[in-house]
This record gives C-alpha cells, sequence and structure tokens, in this order.
C-alpha cells in the first residue's frame, strides 16, 4: 500500500484508512468507490469557480458522475469527437476563441452572421442564421421523436440535446455538426 501514501490519498480523502489492513480484492472496491466519491465531493465544492471559464458549458448540463452513453451509442469516432469537443467547449466558436485570446465576453461575436450576438454553443446550435438550412434538417429529426422539443428554453434544450441517449438524436445532431463544419 506504499503507493497509497505516496499519492497522500490518506490525507485528501478521509475514510480510506480503516480499510488499509483489508486485502487487495476487498480493498479494492472499497479504494474506488471512496475516490469517487471523494472526486464528487471535490467537484460539488469547487466547480463554481470555474462556472466563467473552461466548464462555463458544461457545468450546464452535467448532472452525474459516470460513462457517458452517447460514446457507445455513436459508432463513428469522428462524430464522437464532435460530441465531446461541444460538450467540454474545446472548439473554436468565438466565445472559447475569445477567451484564450482575452477579448471581452460581449465581443465574442458571431463571424458567421452579421446578428451581432455572442457565438456560444447556444447561438451556433439554435439561432445563427448562416446555419439555418442545416437547423431546419436537425429539427425535422427531432421532432419526429420529440415534439416537445419547441416548448423547452434555449439553456434546456441545450441541456437536452447534450445530454440525448437516442441514436436517431445523436445521428441528426452529428449530421449538423458535420454540414456546417463545426470545428
Ligand atoms: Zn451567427
Amino acid at each position: 500500500m506504499v503507493w497509497i501514501n505516496s499519492l497522500y490519498i490518506k490525507e485528501k480523502i478521509p475514510g480510506l484508512e480503516k480499510y488499509l489492513s483489508y486485502n487487495s480484492s476487498t480493498f479494492k472496491p472499497h479504494c474506488k468507490n471512496i475516490i469517487k466519491d471523494g472526486y464528487i465531493l471535490w467537484c460539488k465544492k469547487n466547480a463554481s469557480v470555474y462556472s466563467n471559464g473552461k466548464l462555463r458549458c458544461y457545468l450546464l448540463f452535467k448532472c452525474n458522475f459516470g460513462f457517458e452513453n452517447y460514446l457507445s451509442i455513436v459508432r463513428s469516432f469522428e462524430h464522437r469527437k464532435n460530441i465531446t469537443k461541444l460538450r467540454i467547449s474545446a472548439h473554436k466558436l468565438q466565445i472559447e476563441v475569445g477567451r484564450y485570446q482575452g477579448t471581452l465576453l460581449q465581443n465574442r461575436v458571431c463571424h458567421g452572421c452579421n446578428t451581432g450576438e455572442i457565438d456560444d454553443e447556444i447561438h451556433y446550435l439554435f439561432k445563427c442564421v448562416k446555419f439555418t438550412q442545416e437547423r431546419a434538417e436537425l429539427n425535422d429529426q427531432i421532432t419526429l421523436i420529440c415534439q416537445s422539443i419547441n416548448n423547452l428554453d434555449d439553456n434546456n434544450r441545450l441541456l437536452w440535446i447534450l445530454n440525448n441517449e437516442n441514436s436517431i438524436i445523436l445521428k441528426a445532431f452529428c449530421q449538423y455538426m458535420i454540414k456546417t463544419g463545426f470545428k
């Protein structure tokens, strides 16, 4: 158990000590659960610090800790990559590009249309007039499955689509990103 001490897990995650005398097959699941619980607790306590930075979008829809099912539902690596990029804001929308360049938030506007709106995930998915045709095709697919989507506000629609696990919705969502040249 030397590695445990070397990682300072005992100090950072209380409760591990009592399992140190267990054999490794018993210790392992206890250790996993304690580290997982400790990580979730740490996230809940500290996430708000990053809510205006890199986690700005992620914190809007990330509700649970665990494996994301879209990773096994979406077969294409490129499509999975695009969904992940949008989810974690590893993209080239101006909201992120501007953050890296130190541009004021109100100046991170969309270069694809002249509405003067901030180029964030909601603008890209639901508003940018440059992608009206592509969005209509996406909406056609979505409303076949969920007509009430149009009753949601933008934040809830974003939450709904980024947490969606329906293969048809995910496919349409991926097609939207491909057709619009999402990067
Ligand atoms: Zn736009």
